[in-house]
């Protein structure tokens, strides 16, 4: 899946937790940007992704030493993150949309031919019986459809309003 719609997946995940525990809107912002950022994150192990781009050192460290889709799409990476963010007593609203957000992240991929090494070291592909290309047609609309419904949490009550008005 591309960069746009792991991070479109990771908005609308940011968008929902900040409803449910109906957060201020400073905290609304921060929970959509660090979901976000954490559904694009692990793809730091692949230099030309938008994170890799931005960290190019550790992302050269992890491609060599682990390779793509390796150890940051793994079930022991996200249990490494969410211990870390739990010891730094970060609130429980944060740590679901990080945790989340690189769920949704790893889901996707797993959309892919490529699939990805859920349960590294074990070298065992995990990918779902339907695939997709990346870029393909299906990417797409996903991205969209994620925009879509990112909107439509965010702005409920007003687009209620509005389809009540037009109907
Ligand atoms: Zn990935």
């Amino acid at each position: 899946m591309t960069g746009k719609t792991h991070s479109a997946a990771g908005l609308l995940i940011g968008a929902v937790v900040a409803r449910h525990f109906e957060l201020d809107l400073i905290e609304a912002v921060t929970c959509i940007v660090i979901s976000g950022v954490a559904s694009i994150f692990p793809d730091i192990c692949h230099t030309q992704s938008k994170i890799g781009k931005h960290f190019r050192i550790l992302s050269l460290f992890i491609k060599h030493m682990f390779g793509h889709r390796t150890l940051t799409h793994s079930l022991i990476f996200m249990g490494l993150i969410f211990f870390l963010l739990h010891m730094l007593q970060i609130p429980i609203y944060y740590m679901i949309g990080v945790i989340c957000g690189m769920l949704s992240h790893v889901i996707l991929d797993m959309l892919t031919p490529r699939g990805v090494k859920l349960f590294f070291p074990l070298p065992i592909r995990v990918r779902f019986p339907i695939q997709f290309k990346t870029g393909g047609i299906l990417d797409l609309s996903l991205a969209s459809t994620f925009s879509i419904m990112t909107m439509f949490v965010l702005f409920e009550s007003t687009m209620k309003q509005l389809i009540r008005y037009f109907l």
